[in-house]
């Protein structure tokens, strides 16, 4: 495969011209779905790659491949200076130190992580240091009603563990937090606050200092599911003052397989590691083994070498374009969508109205059609979209439905493909028989 370098963007709030520009370092868009030109609307679910993320990857098997930190050949070296190179761009990418970020699997690896290394502090003998991270009964884990399963089942299971209670911060109607309620349940007893910072349904972005301030002023540990943040805005770890961040590769232009775990190095350095094995000690014994500093701490076993040099290349590309520009695009889009959507009889949009900030999303329901009917009708014309209850039942549930449907944008989607989005949309209920129905 003969790969393009990515273009380079120029300065200025983006915009459609911009975004055609931007659109040919993405091949995949140029795919015909159906017989008609492919309108990627999923990239909340998994986001596509510029040529130059490809070549990094291209490029390690051509010339690097090999172990990191333990050959002393130079291959090995060169891979072991790509690796840890990468380590520092995403590391800076959003605002952490170099070993304050641990490479994971993706995101959920990251919550798993976090919640295991919680129970291991809270089982058996441990270090002084990590007798701080031990749970029991009568402490709390606080997460909010909009989680992904994936921050929420880890710490289900972490309360099953160690006998701490799990509670919820509850949302408004229209998909907000209720900041009162949160004031209310943040207590003494509260441990561990974990919430994202940009709900995948609704769009909904919370006020993270806020949250955040609340939680250290009762001692708490603050984890952020960045997920569907950090692809789409700057974010700054250490300005929003949290202690922990998850996010994953594969919605920031990036690979599959790789993650991102940003902990404050006292605390990383403190915790008992998660899996064990290679490339985490500094001595083993038949009974026993002493471990690293973090990052090394926490990533046993052959890493994820090519993806990390991936991911750096996507955090390059999106630091070239602005993470400025395209949130400032995305809520554009975001806007477009809802405000398109709450024109068309029959649906129901998940979150604010418009005219409320929110992530470049909506999702929405369809009277009398089921979300699965609405995703393949939208495929038929080339759209692509996700449909289900994304991973967020209980968010589902709390809105009074079992799944729906939601167009995600990104940096490389125009407005030309929201409208023919909203115009597709416009048709499913007269194509399902079912316009007029009650709404
Ligand atoms: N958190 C949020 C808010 C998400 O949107 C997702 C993925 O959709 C995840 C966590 C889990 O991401 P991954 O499946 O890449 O681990």
């Amino acid at each position: 495969m003969i790969l393009k370098s990515a273009s380079h963007p120029h300065d200025g709030p983006l915009n459609d011209t911009e975004v055609l520009r931007i659109r040919n370092d993405f091949p995949i868009l140029e795919t015909q779905v159906n017989g008609k030109p492919l309108v990627y609307l999923d990239s909340g679910a998994t986001s596509q790659n510029p040529l130059s993320v490809m070549e990094a990857e291209q490029e390690y098997y051509e010339q690097r491949n090999s172990a990191v930190h333990r050959g002393a050949h130079t291959l090995a070296v060169e891979a072991t200076d790509v690796f840890e190179d990468a380590r520092s761009t995403v590391a800076a990418f959003i605002g952490a130190a170099d070993n304050e970020l641990v490479w994971t699997q993706n995101a959920t690896a990251g919550l798993n992580l976090i919640a295991y290394s919680f129970g291991n502090a809270s089982v058996g003998a441990v270090s002084e240091a990590a007798k701080k991270f031990a749970l029991a009964a009568g402490d709390e884990i606080l997460v909010t009603e909009m989680e992904h399963h994936a921050n929420l089942i880890p710490w289900q299971e972490l309360c099953r563990r160690t006998g701490a209670t799990l509670r919820f911060i509850p949302i408004h109607d229209d998909g907000t937090l209720d900041m009162s309620a949160a004031a209310t349940l943040i207590t003494e007893r509260t441990k561990v606050l974990a919430f994202t910072h940009v709900s995948n349904v609704t769009g909904v972005i919370n006020p993270v200092a806020e949250l955040t301030a609340m939680a250290h002023a009762v001692g708490a540990l603050v984890v952020l599911d960045a997920c569907q943040s950090a692809p789409h805005l700057p974010l700054d770890v250490k300005a929003l003052n949290v202690d922990f961040a998850v996010f994953s590769g594969h919605k920031m232009l990036g690979p599959t397989g790789i993650g991102g775990l940003y902990g404050r190095a006292e605390l990383l350095d403190s915790m008992p590691p998660f899996l064990t094995g290679g490339s985490m000690i500094t001595t083993v014994t038949m009974e026993e083994a002493a471990y690293l500093p973090a990052p090394q701490r926490f990533e046993a076993g052959t890493q994820p070498i090519s993806q990390a040099a991936a991911l750096a290349a996507a955090c390059n590309y999106l630091s070239e374009t602005g993470m400025e520009r395209i949130h400032a695009w995305e809520a554009e889009l975001g806007q477009r969508l809802v405000k398109g959507l709450e024109g068309i009889e029959g649906i129901r949009v998940l979150g604010p109205p418009s005219g409320v900030p929110r992530a470049g999303l909506a999702s929405f329901e369809v009277a009398g059609v089921h979300a699965h009917d609405v995703g393949q009708f939208l495929d038929a014309a080339g759209i692509a979209v996700r449909v289900g209850h994304h991973c967020a039942q209980p968010l589902h549930r709390r809105l009074g439905l079992n799944s729906s449907t939601r167009a995600s944008t990104y940096l490389y989607n125009t407005t030309g493909e929201v409208d023919a989005f909203l115009a597709a949309v416009a048709g499913v209920r007269s194509y399902f028989g079912v316009e007029g129905a009650a709404v």
